[in-house]
C-alpha cells in the first residue's frame, strides 16, 4: 500500500474529525454501530473493526466485523473491549471481509470463546485454510520461484523468500472448521437494519463489503481506503491474473451507492466523499500505468526493473515482496490489454515491451 500526497486527502471528509477510538474502547459512528481500532505490528499500524448491534434467533448481541491478528495484545485489546463495550451482551456471529491476517487472524479465537459462527466468502476461507495449514500455504520454494522469474533473483532475497514458507500461519494458525457463506447481493439482518454484501476483487480473492442503506454507512474492508491505495498484486498461487482490472471495475460497484454514505475503512478514519475517492484511484492507477509504459517503452522490463518506477523510497524484503506484486500487478493489466508484450528470456526472466 502506497501512500497519497494529502492533497488528495483534503478532497475527502472526514465527519469524526481527528477523533479516534481508544485502545480498549470504541467510538459510536452511528447508531448501533461502534468504531474500534487495534494496533498492529507493521508499518500499517492500526485495524479498525466494528461492533454492530444485532439480534440473533431472539438473543441480543453483537456482530463483530473483522479480528485483527493473533497476538497476545490483540487479545488483550479484546478482553477490554468485552468488559466495557458491549452492555453486558454477548457477540452473536464474527464477519470477515477477507482473508487476510489482520482481518481473519484472531476469527477461530472468537468464534471459540463466543461459540458463534464466521460469516465469510467461501473463496477466502478456503483460502486462509490452506494458508494457516502452513508449509503447503504460501509463500517459500514457490513464491521464490515466482519472484526470480519476473527479476527478483539475488541469492540473499530468494533465500529470504523462501524463509518465509510460514508467514501466514504465525498471524493466522488455524481457522473455524465451519462458516456461512457470504455472497455478492445478499442481504444480512443486523439488528434493526439490512446490509447488502458487495463482493469485491483484486485485493483478495472475494472481499465482502457491507453496506447500509438505511444508515447510509459502507464497511469497505481494504477496498476502500481514504489515504493509502489498497494493495493490488500478482500472487504465485496466480500467476498469470489481471488483479488491477478486477479491483478497478470492483470499486465501481460502490458508485451506485448513496453519493453520502459514510464509508467506514479497514484503515485510516471514517470519510465522506466516495465517489470522488474512487476517481482518486482510478486517477492514481492510470498515471502509475503511464509510468510502467514509459519505462516499457525505453527498454523491456522484468517486474523487477519497474519496482523503482514505482516505488521511490527504499524498501526492505517485506515492502520489496509487496512491491513486486504490484509491479508485476500493472505489467499484467497493460498485457492484459495488448499494450505491452511479454517475452521469456534465456534467464528465465518475463519481460514486457511496447511492441
Ligand atoms: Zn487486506
Amino acid at each position: 500500500m502506497k501512500s497519497h500526497v494529502t492533497e488528495l486527502e483534503k478532497q475527502l471528509y472526514y465527519p469524526l474529525g481527528d477523533a479516534l477510538p481508544a485502545p480498549g474502547a470504541s467510538l459510536n459512528v452511528a447508531p448501533g454501530v461502534k468504531w474500534l481500532r487495534m494496533a498492529l505490528p507493521f508499518a500499517l499500524d492500526h485495524i479498525n473493526l466494528w461492533l454492530l448491534r444485532d439480534e440473533i434467533d431472539g438473543r441480543a448481541g453483537w456482530s463483530v466485523v473483522d479480528c485483527c491478528i493473533n497476538t497476545e495484545q490483540a487479545k488483550a485489546q479484546w478482553e477490554q473491549i468485552f468488559a466495557k463495550e458491549l452492555e453486558g451482551l454477548p457477540i452473536l456471529r464474527v464477519i470477515v471481509t477477507h482473508m487476510h491476517p489482520d482481518h481473519i487472524g484472531l476469527a477461530h479465537w472468537l468464534c471459540q470463546r463466543w461459540n458463534v459462527t464466521l460469516w465469510i466468502s467461501a473463496t477466502d476461507f478456503n483460502l486462509a485454510r490452506i494458508g494457516s495449514e502452513g508449509a503447503s500455504g504460501f509463500g517459500g520454494d514457490t513464491a521464490a520461484v515466482f519472484f526470480a522469474a519476473h527479476g527478483l533473483n539475488d541469492p540473499a532475497s530468494v533465500e529470504k523468500v523462501r524463509g518465509r514458507a510460514n508467514y501466514f500461519k504465525t498471524l493466522v494458525p488455524t481457522v473455524p472448521r465451519h462458516f456461512r457463506r457470504l455472497m455478492d447481493g445478499d442481504a444480512l439482518t443486523i439488528g434493526a437494519h439490512q446490509w447488502r454484501c458487495i463482493s469485491g476483487y483484486g485485493h483478495a480473492p472475494e472481499h465482502i463489503s457491507l453496506y447500509c442503506p438505511d444508515l447510509r454507512l459502507l464497511i469497505g474492508g481494504d477496498m476502500m481506503l481514504p489515504r493509502i491505495s489498497t494493495n493490488v498484486s500478482v500472487y504465485d498461487q496466480e500467476p498469470e491474473s489481471n488483479p488491477l482490472k478486477l479491483f478497478l471495475d470492483s470499486i465501481d460497484k460502490f458508485l451506485l451507492l448513496d453519493a453520502q454514505t459514510l464509508t467506514l475503512p479497514a484503515h485510516g478514519k471514517p470519510f465522506t466523499g466516495l465517489f470522488r475517492r474512487i476517481e482518486q484511484l482510478h486517477e492514481h492507477h492510470r498515471d502509475r500505468l503511464a509510468e510502467v509504459m514509459a519505462a516499457c517503452q525505453l527498454k523491456p522490463c522484468s517486474a523487477a526493473d519497474i519496482v523503482p518506477v514505482l516505488f521511490k523510497r527504499t524498501l526492505d524484503l517485506h515492502q520489496t515482496t509487496f512491491a513486486m506484486g504490484e509491479s508485476i500487478a500493472h505489467l499484467h493489466a497493460l498485457w492484459f490489454e495488448g499494450r505491452l508484450k511479454r517475452r521469456q528470456g534465456d534467464d528465465g526472466v518475463f519481460r514486457f515491451a511496447a511492441d
